[in-house]
């Protein structure tokens, strides 16, 4: 099946931290040019869509507000009119205006990125006692790791994969790798999973999971590649790109 659609993670392949990578605008222009149905998916869970949108914008990146898919939508979908609990950080929570929250016993549980360094026991246990209690764990992603400017860090995966082993329940994923949120982006842009492209630097979240869903896969060597993490996972993408700039001419060969 021919590639209709273009799904592109956001930190690692159109940018690292502040900084665009280079010709990334240029590249996602050639996209839309082209007539790609694009979209910029992303486990980032500390920014409202709002804010991704205006930062894509300062780096001259052409996606808007409507372009981008986060966990964070897929968890108020998912949690309609019940109440939950949301560990989320405060500037996320516009994301979450709809919600009714319950502290004491919510029907659901909302684990997202809290800031520092994660989850301290204290909280772990109060969201294994919900969960003891019957509430449903919404997890926003299940990173293994993340990298910052100072090097690598644990992430949120480490903290639900806690909860789940405490309570023996598993929890929902709302980000990548799930294949629930690579085909709800599918739906949304009307295309069916083998006619949309994955392009990512994660190879087990991005590509992997991609895989999984049925999506066809491009690896770029930008943001948390690294050689020997590909080795382990023994995952092989469609493409192996040095970065998002060689996209538009390495699309002829799929
Ligand atoms: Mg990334």
């Amino acid at each position: 099946m021919p590639v209709k659609a273009v799904l592109l993670d956001l930190d690692g392949v159109l940018y690292v931290g502040d900084k665009a990578i280079a010709d990334a605008a240029w590249a996602v222009e050639q996209l839309h040019k082209r007539g790609f149905k694009l979209a910029g998916c992303t486990n980032t869970t500390t920014q409202p869509r709002r804010a991704i949108a205006e930062k894509l914008a300062a780096l001259d990146i052409p996606l808007s507000v409507e372009d981008i898919d986060t966990p964070a939508a897929l968890a108020v979908s998912r949690i309609g009119t019940h109440t939950a609990r949301l560990f989320v950080r405060d500037s996320l929570r516009e994301d979450f205006s709809g919600i009714r929250e319950d502290k004491k016993h919510p029907e659901f549980v909302v684990m997202g990125d809290i800031g520092g360094e994660g989850y301290p026991p204290e909280l772990l246990r109060e969201i294994f006692v919900h969960v003891m209690d019957g509430a449903i764990l919404l997890a926003l992603h299940k990173n293994r790791f993340w990298q910052k400017t100072d090097g690598l860090h644990l992430d949120l995966g480490v903290f639900v994969t806690a909860a789940e082993y405490a309570s023996d329940k598993q929890a929902e994923i709302l980000g990548k790798p799930s294949a629930d949120f690579f085909h709800g982006i599918c739906r949304r842009l009307g295309v069916a999973p083998g006619e949309a492209l994955m392009v990512g630097d994660d190879v087990e979240s991005d590509i992997g999971g991609a895989q999984q869903a049925g999506l066809k896969t491009a690896l770029v060597k930008t943001g948390k590649y690294r050689k020997e993490f590909v080795h382990k996972s023994g995952i092989r993408a469609n493409l192996v790109l040095p970065s998002i700039a060689d996209l538009p001419d390495a699309l002829v060969l799929l």
